[in-house]
């Protein structure tokens, strides 16, 4: 697949690191298709998220999630939900390799910079999701 779906998490935004994260992205290779600065609703991070809603962790996750401006992104590249995971590096900072996102930016597991899609399948969902296709350019 070459199409990838992210999200520039509240933590990410909040630092100031909206720049240098959209910087690595283009750098690694990806286009961007379509992207916009908003802010999730409790509802929209629910139903995002859903997947989790039985993890310990979920209404931490929504409440993050919730907290502050987002951009989400749909991204191109061959090989694009790998290589972007690739480049976003392990959901845990503390085990992310070297020049990778969420190494650089992200401070805890669950404030982790960054999100990727980890399926062609559910990358086409995510992006769907947030985008209409008027706004895929
Ligand atoms: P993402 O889906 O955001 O790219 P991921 O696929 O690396 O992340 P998942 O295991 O799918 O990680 O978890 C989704 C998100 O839930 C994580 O990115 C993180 O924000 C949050 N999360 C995961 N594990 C924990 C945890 N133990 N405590 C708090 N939050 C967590």
């Amino acid at each position: 697949g070459n199409r990838t779906f992210t999200m520039i998490k509240p933590d990410a935004v909040k630092a100031g690191n909206i720049g240098n994260i959209l910087q690595m992205i283009t750098d690694g290779g990806f286009e961007i298709k379509a992207m916009k600065y908003t802010q999730l609703t409790e509802e929209q991070a629910k139903e995002f998220y859903a997947v989790h809603s039985e993890r310990p962790f979920y209404g931490e996750l929504v409440e993050f999630m919730t907290s502050g401006p987002i951009v989400a992104a749909i991204l191109e590249k061959d090989n694009a939900v790998a290589d972007f995971r690739s480049l976003i590096g392990a959901t845990n900072p503390a085990e992310a390799d070297e020049g990778t996102i969420r190494k650089k930016y992200a401070s805890s597991v669950g404030e982790n910079a960054v999100h990727g899609s980890d399926s062609d399948e559910n990358a086409k969902i995510e992006g769907d999701f947030h985008f209409s296709a008027d706004e895929v350019v």
